[in-house]
């Protein structure tokens, strides 16, 4: 299977100011492009040349998940903004958010501190765990939480390729803009 760049639901420059015009082409029109094309290069004649997404994350190791992972990921983080948007959670996503960190702004500070104490680079996720509460997990590098039978809700990619363009080693003001573009209309549909 070939995978291929996604089209983004938004044009490069509708994040602004939080995420810059250039860093999307940086960060969507070349990262997240090479890590397509490395799973190209990398899976023919294995296992995994026909294999979904999800399975490859699940089963393989080295650099075929590293880049599967990696695929997955941004796609994921990518599809969670809006142009104009700084919404709340509604419904069931905020009384889930409720019931386990107390109210959304207690949820942004736990998602925030857990972003900003990752070490090096990786990715902090939202997800639904097997009794269907919320739960707040720190993984490094490509680590995805599907691996864990954990359900993915929300992702912030803390690599710095994600934010050293606008806003340098400033990783929190990076999580503060974060906050701004993410459409918890999309965000729902996955809880
Ligand atoms: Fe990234």
């Amino acid at each position: 299977m070939k995978f291929e760049l996604p089209v983004l639901p938004y044009e490069m420059s509708a994040l602004e100011p939080f995420i810059s015009k250039k860093t999307l082409e940086f960060h969507y029109g070349k990262h997240h492009q090479t890590y397509i094309s490395n799973l190209n290069n990398l899976i023919p004649e294995t296992k995994f040349e026909n294999a979904q997404l999800e399975t490859i994350i699940k089963e393989a190791e080295g650099p075929v998940f590293n880049n599967a992972a990696q695929v997955w990921n941004h796609t994921f983080y990518f599809f969670s903004f809006s142009k104009n948007k700084e919404s709340e959670p509604q419904g069931a996503m905020a009384e889930a958010i409720n019931k386990r960190f107390g109210t959304f702004a207690d949820f942004k500070d736990a998602f925030t501190k857990a972003s900003t104490s990752l070490f090096g680079s990786g990715w902090i996720w939202l997800v639904k765990n097997q009794n269907g509460s919320l739960e707040i997990i720190q993984e490094s590098n490509a680590g995805n939480p599907l691996r864990k039978g954990l359900k993915p809700i929300l992702t912030c990619d803390v690599w710095e390729h994600a934010y050293y363009l606008d806003y340098q080693n400033k990783r929190p003001e990076y999580l503060n803009a974060f906050w701004k573009i993410v459409d918890w209309e999309v965000i729902e549909k996955r809880f």
